[in-house]
């Protein structure tokens, strides 16, 4: 308790439990009680994560030594901490908004660098401050209204409405435009689930491996053994790609089959690009249409691998049920082709825009949802503007806005939606 704020300290951790035990056994080995040497952290209040007095011990990082230093602590009087606890409390103390929190989680999360650079900008307070901009100027608004209703006498009442007309759109404009990027945002920190499909033994895995460029998923040539999902993380330009590899999708009895196939038909499902595989040399057969049936309506790239092979595949059938999809000949084996798929992959994802950390931007469905929601008070709020109806009614529709808008960093939230974002967070941060 002595000790000064932003101090560290050498020493040990001592069991006393163990004390008594030691003395009877008349032992004065000092070392048996001793559980680590470690160094401790002294952070005051209010200079700290959570604005509130902070010790961090060091120790060896070992499952033994942690395991009894977190006994003893417990032991002591403290208690666990929930998930996200610690950036809880930060925003609860009012150290960092919702929006903050939440890139804390995507920092942590972060796999390739410019996910974490686009984290760090919402981290840093970028877009807290877009949206505190946008929502201060709503405030402006409300009172240029207020102002209208309560003066309704004086003034050109006419000039009155179109200056607070312009103000709206201009920040309809704002909302607008951050709602159109959202997608790159969220593809920045979450990647894009790309999902490989095809019927058995086509290449699949081979494919995966050679995307990954390391075996990992199992490459064999009894068909069927990818009887499960297997999912990596590749960085094609900073864009954090998720490959996932399904098992071949056929129809079986087998009960392990089936539950495969089961989980390659949810994976497809929620995928954000497909990649249809086929064999060039093996003619096209019934499975591979029933599989053109099912992703006929995705964002898809037709692969056909095995281009070393003698051609065998009938690709005008292939063309005809998926006209002007792209369509890219690979060999998995001898990795040819793949650099033009990953290209492709990329033009796809980024429609032919160089992807950028360097703006502010929504990163998940949650604040999307309240900016499409706080637009559709906007949009009312001009309607009515424009519609010249009653100031009373702009008022309510503006109001609304300033609130919805309000939940995204937290100046409005009920104590639900907290619970929801920060059970995401692990035990600790
Ligand atoms: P999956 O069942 O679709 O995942 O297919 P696999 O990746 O397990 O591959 C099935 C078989 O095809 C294996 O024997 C692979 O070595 C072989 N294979 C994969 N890609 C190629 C390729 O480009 N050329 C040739 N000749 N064989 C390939």
């Amino acid at each position: 308790s002595g000790f000064k704020t932003y101090t560290d300290h050498y020493g040990h951790i001592i069991d006393r439990r163990q004390k008594t035990v030691v003395r009877r056994q008349k032992t004065e080995d000092r070392s048996q009680r001793i559980v680590d040497e470690v160094i401790l952290t002294v952070m005051r209040a209010p200079r700290s994560y959570t604005k509130e007095d902070i010790v961090e011990i060091n120790c060896h990082s070992g499952i033994a030594p942690l395991k009894k230093i977190l006994d003893l602590a417990l032991h002591n009087g403290a208690r666990l901490a929930e998930p996200g606890e610690f950036t809880k409390r930060a925003f609860l103390n009012g150290r960092i908004d919702i929006l903050q929190a939440e890139s804390v989680l995507e920092v942590i999360r972060a796999k390739t660098d410019l996910s974490l650079r686009a984290a760090m900008n919402n981290l840093e307070g970028l877009f807290s401050k877009k949206i505190n901009d946008i929502r201060h100027g709503l405030i402006g608004v409300l009172a240029h209204i207020e102002a209208c209703i309560d003066f309704s006498e004086e003034g050109d009442m006419r000039a009155r409405r179109k200056d607070i007309l312009n103000r709206v759109k201009h920040l309809r404009k704002d909302i607008e435009r951050l709602i159109s990027r959202a997608d790159e945002g969220k593809i920045l920190r979450q990647g894009i689930k790309t999902v490989i499909c095809g019927s058995p033994n086509v290449g699949k895995s081979s494919l995966m491996n050679a995307l990954v460029k390391e075996s990992r998923a199992i490459v064999t040539h009894i068909p069927g053994t990818t009887r499960d999902t297997i999912e990596e993380v590749v960085n094609m330009n900073g864009i954090p790609v998720v490959l996932v590899d399904t098992a071949g999708i056929i129809d079986t009895t087998h009960p392990i089959e089936k539950e495969g196939v089961r989980r390659s038909h949810f994976s497809l499902q929620k995928a954000d690009l497909v990649l249809f595989v086929l064999d060039y040399g093996r003619r096209i057969n019934k499975n591979d249409m029933d599989i053109v049936r099912n992703i006929r309506d995705r964002e898809i790239i037709i692969v056909v691998n095995k281009i070393d092979l003698k051609k065998r595949i009938d690709i005008d059938m292939i063309k005809r049920a998926f006209p002007k999809r792209p369509l890219v000949y690979i060999s998995a084996i001898n990795l040819s082709g793949i650099d033009k798929l990953e290209k492709m992959i990329r033009g796809i994802i980024f429609k032919g825009r160089v992807p950028t950390a360097d703006f502010a931007s929504v990163s998940n469905d949650r604040q999307l949802d309240i900016l499409l929601r706080t637009i559709e008070d906007v949009r009312e709020a001009t309607d009515a503007l424009r519609k010249k109806v009653s100031m009373e009614l702009v008022a309510i529709y503006v109001r609304s806005s300033i609130e919805t808008l309000g939940m995204i960093t937290g100046h409005t939230i009920t104590e639900e939606a907290l619970d929801r974002i920060f059970s995401e967070f692990c035990i600790g941060k």
